[in-house]
């Protein structure tokens, strides 16, 4: 069994199944006005318990996270849910237990049958609420499960809601398993918060679980062992210990500068891919983003994003990063990465073909309302844009006129937009390193893909399990192309960074030093762990 890791670390307990409400269906009541009254009742215990879990919420994980109660307390006594619920009590003489079963199912369905993914995810508090007042209006909600045991808990379900997390003591809850995706979910965003093992996209595959099985979640390489024996228990204990005292031992690197013992630093960036990564990289102290994945703004949807909300989404990064510089990556679509409303179609060779700049150039309105869109937002932030994919000196200047192009469109249109964003590309196809000299008299900056350089330099698929082994960033061919980049940018003065998974290698950060590089760029979580690594550095 995996899935994919939402926070990672290690989590060993017993399984709870978050319990599933059984269907009610249509039941007639006897006397609508105790209904009516009932169901009062429940809205007001509701209220009480949210009430409660926010300020418990706030006090373990701050007032951003207890925003999610807040939001479920503004839902709790929304007109537009709760009359509809009386009036199917009082006008079909409805229990008060099958009259909210009704509507809340049809505004789950409504939030699910949006487009937008935010909005859809909102369907996840709308049956967060479902579950608390029908649980309440039926008996069975219990404030404090497991209360009788000191045995720690890892929560099961096909969905976990927020409540559902904030139900177990935090001290009894060790980890979360989900069989559906979400990573914009508030219960990943809160997994991350409390720094809970959490992996979703599980699938059926968690059905074999019972309730009470002794599990192991491994969240550094997104395994879940199921019925671990006594020696694996003890080997993930002695894991579990040695892992929670590196990390909290890190937060001493909070704020220290990412220099090394003569003085030479480097920006270390966090690898983002949407709003909800701005707390981590918050959190982890990242003195910026050296990568926004923006392709995944495209993702789970029916049809592009509008410019409207992409302004809304990179504002909110921006603005959320203060003036932390941010390198938007425009779309990379294409190779593993599918959009299906984008018409791609089937190729023989994804990895090697029609995608990322090379997609954009040709579908000049996708592209340019993107551009758009990074223009106006930066005005909020420190904004730098950066082209996937670049093989040749003539795909940047075409991508560059775009800019050129959207930038007279904007003022001609009278709208406020940054006029001095730098523009960039990735370095992840060999011919761009080895053209490094030229480009450099074109670009603002190089981003180094060592993902995608690793797997075109050596002809390896960096997804085939098979020939993992000899997908190897640190090989001598690729280390060449990597060190021209960076020695090239330092003597022409343009800016270099690594956003690359190698670029949290200590192998690879120590050589990255020695040949004078600006930035190095990765998940969140390795932050703090690199700048320890620069730090002892001669
Ligand atoms: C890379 O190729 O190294 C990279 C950072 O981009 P991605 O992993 O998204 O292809
Ligand atoms: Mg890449």
């Amino acid at each position: 069994m995996s899935g994919q890791v939402v926070q990672t670390g290690i989590a060993i307990g017993r399984v709870r199944w978050v319990a599933e409400l059984g269907q009610v269906g249509v039941v007639k009541a006897e006397n609508p006005a105790f209904e009516l009254e009932s169901l009062r009742d429940a809205v007001s215990t509701a209220q009480r318990q949210l009430e409660k879990l926010k300020e418990k919420t706030e006090a373990e994980a701050g007032k951003h996270e207890a925003e999610i109660f807040e939001a479920h307390l503004m839902m709790l006594s929304d007109p537009s849910i709760l009359d509809p619920i009386k009036d199917l009590i009082q006008e079909e003489s409805r229990t008060a237990l099958s009259a909210s079963e009704s509507v809340y199912d049809q505004t789950i369905s409504m939030f699910e049958s949006l487009d937008d993914a935010y909005l859809k995810q909102r369907a996840l508090d709308v049956r967060d609420i479902k579950k608390r007042v029908m649980g309440i209006l039926s008996g069975d909600l219990k404030a404090e499960a497991n209360a009788d045991s000191d045995d720690k808990i890892i929560l099961v379900a096909e969905e976990i809601t927020p409540s559902d997390t904030l139900e177990v003591e935090r001290k009894k809850l060790a980890g979360m398993l989900m069989m559906t995706g979400g990573e914009t979910s508030h219960t990943a965003i809160l997994a991350q918060s409390l720094s809970i093992p959490a992996i979703v996209g599980c699938g059926q595959g968690l059905n074999a679980l019972e309730e009470g099985d002794m599990i192991v979640i491994d969240g550094m390489e997104g395994k879940i062992i199921s019925r671990p024996s006594e020696a694996v228990i003890a080997e993930y204990e002695e894991k579990k210990a040695a892992y929670e005292a590196e990390r909290d031992a890190l937060r001493a690197f909070v704020g220290m500068p990412s220099s090394t013992q003569s003085g030479r630093t480097v920006e270390i960036a966090a690898n983002i891919a949407g709003p909800e990564d701005i707390e981590a990289v918050l959190l982890n102290d990242a003195e910026g983003v050296g990568l926004f994945r923006t392709e995944f703004i495209y993702m789970n949807r029916t049809e592009p994003p509008t410019e409207e909300d992409q302004i809304a989404i990179y504002t909110k990064i921006l603005k959320g990063l203060g003036d932390k510089p941010v390198i938007f990556r425009t779309m990379d679509i294409g190779g593993d990465k599918e959009v299906s409303y984008l018409n791609i179609g089937n190729e023989a060779n994804p990895f090697l073909g029609y995608r990322a700049i090379r997609y954009c150039l040709r579908e000049p309105e996708i592209f340019k309302t993107q551009i758009s869109a990074i223009l106006q937002a930066a005005v909020h932030g420190n904004a730098k844009i950066m082209f996937p994919m670049i093989s040749s000196v003539k795909e940047f200047l075409k991508a560059k006129a775009f800019v050129e192009e959207v930038k007279e469109a904007l003022k001609a249109a009278g709208k406020a937009f940054a006029d001095d964003v730098a523009l960039g590309i990735m370095v992840e196809i060999p011919s761009a390193a080895i053209l490094a000299d030229t480009f450099a008299d074109h670009v603002d900056f190089f981003s180094i893909g060592t993902n995608d350089l690793t797997q075109y330099t050596l002809a390896v698929d960096r997804q085939n399990s098979e020939i993992a082994d000899l997908y190897d960033y640190m090989h001598p061919a690729v280390l060449s192309l990597v060190e021209r980049v960076v020695k090239t940018g330092r003597e022409k003065g343009v800016w270099v960074g690594m956003c690359g998974n190698a670029a949290a290698d200590p192998r690879m950060i120590e050589k990255l030093m020695a040949w004078g590089i600006d930035e190095i760029s990765m998940s969140p979580t390795k932050v703090l762990e690199s700048r320890k690594f620069v730090r002892s550095l001669a």
